[in-house]
């Protein structure tokens, strides 16, 4: 039951309506690069999921076959419930330790490099969690819940996390006690200092409460969002890549053999005492913080985001026909997708070499659409041939179009926002 498939036309709708509510209320909330950075992991998180959601599955089903102490009925009422809420308390430990852990933060952190806070945020994703994230749900097929239930209330309690990723919902009342609110989360997403690491529920914010990382957001201290080392980039598999690759380099800098190994599973920040001293990395100072952006041209922007639709609509039909189609298609189908997303990234940055790189897209769709065909992802016929010689043509003008910003790559443009903006503008939210 693939419950976030369904919901994806409802996704799109609410981030609309939000991006109405923005423009009524006078918001600046959305930016077109960090909306489509943050859609593009999310996607590319999804298609990476297609092949990796195996790992999750296999390993629970195994562990419910073979070491379930109960077996709890499927039809029972009480099964789901205690499933949703045992769910969310594995999901506590994982998102807390994905907080605590270098390795885990590694993967968890594409979710919070977003500087912005909107309905887009909540599909930013990461495409590595698969690798750890099964560990923390064995309890639920030890206590017997049966996998069905397993997988449907893991796709409910994502779903609930959706709604919470907006700045126009202030607080809400004795809900704050109980659940996982657009406040509450607001604080988690924060990087000023006193928020840090609170608020790790997914549905329940009981658990904080319990285990004492709660922290209630405070008008006195507007919250900035992002990650205290910035992502700097729109690149989506950069995103993900990030923070191992710090790891890596300070794991292969290192001289002593067992930094090397336990870089990766000590407190988040933790580095070799001797990298740390040869490649100190100062952190930011908050008071300084602007958003990363790139200047771009209109034609550009529009370039981009109209592309961007063309992978949406890519990635929704990869996880329409996933079940049916053979290995060899989806690996052919999430390559697509990753250098896809990977160049409108490098158009939005504005990269020197991104228009030519765009070209070479373009000119790789008609060999991916035979590969697709030969490894039965779709049906190619010559009505098929016909709409992409139509979409290469547009593109082609369109990107012709586009004439380049000369305005130089990184921080070309960069209106403030720093903590005084915040401020001013959580005045007006939430008066
Ligand atoms: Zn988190
Ligand atoms: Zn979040």
């Amino acid at each position: 039951m693939d419950l976030i498939l369904l919901a994806v036309p409802f996704f799109f709708v609410l981030i609309a309506a939000e991006l109405v509510a923005d423009r009524v209320r006078g918001q600046r909330n959305f930016t077109l690069a960090d909306s489509i950075n943050s859609l593009s992991t999310g996607a590319l998180s999804t298609s990476t999921g297609l092949l990796t959601k195996g790992v999750g599955l296999v390993t629970y089903a195994l562990a419910w076959e073979h070491l379930a102490l109960l077996r709890l009925p499927q039809q029972a009422w009480w099964v789901w419930v205690l499933a949703f809420v045992l769910y969310d308390f594995c999901y506590y430990w994982l998102h807390r330790l994905g907080h605590e852990r270098n390795v885990l933060w590694a993967a968890h952190s594409v979710h919070h490099q977003s500087e912005e806070y909107n309905l887009t945020t909540a599909l930013r994703q990461t495409s590595s969690g698969f690798i750890f994230a099964w560990v923390f749900y064995l309890p639920l097929a030890l206590v017997g819940v049966p996998p069905l239930v397993f997988i449907t209330v893991a796709s409910l309690n994502l779903l609930y996390q959706f709604w919470v990723h907006t700045r126009h919902i202030p607080k809400l009342g004795w809900l704050e006690w109980i659940l996982i609110t657009p406040s509450n989360h607001r604080v988690h997403h924060a990087q000023n200092p006193v928020y840090l690491d609170r608020n790790y529920g997914g549905v329940f914010i009981l658990w904080d409460r319990l285990f004492g990382t709660f922290k209630e957001e405070d008008p006195d201290e507007p919250v900035v969002f992002g990650v205290t080392t910035p992502l700097a980039s729109w690149n989506p598999l950069w995103a993900n890549l990030q923070f191992y690759a710090q790891l890596w380099n300070d794991a292969r800098r290192t001289q002593r053999v067992w930094d090397k190994l336990r870089i990766w599973f000590m407190p988040t920040g933790w580095r070799p005492a001797d990298v740390a001293a040869r490649y100190p990395q100062a952190k930011p100072d908050l008071a300084l913080f602007r958003k990363f952006e790139v200047a771009l041209g209109r034609a550009q922007q529009a370039y981009v985001a109209v592309q961007f639709v063309v992978y949406v609509a890519l990635g929704s039909y990869l996880m329409e026909v996933a079940e049916r189609v053979p290995g060899a298609a989806l690996v052919l189908g999430w390559s697509v997708m990753a250098v896809g997303l990977f160049v409108l990234g490098t158009l939005l940055e504005n990269r020197p070499w991104a228009r030519r790189l765009e070209w070479l897209r373009l000119l790789s769709n008609a060999p991916a659409l035979y590969l697709a065909g030969a490894l039965g992802l779709a049906l190619i016929t010559p009505l098929g041939w016909f709409l992409l010689l139509v979409y290469s043509l547009l593109s082609a003008c369109g990107l012709a179009q586009c004439g380049r910003l000369a305005l130089g790559a990184h921080g070309a443009k960069a209106p403030a926002q720093p903590e005084q903006g915040a401020k001013q503008q959580q005045a007006a939210e939430h008066p």
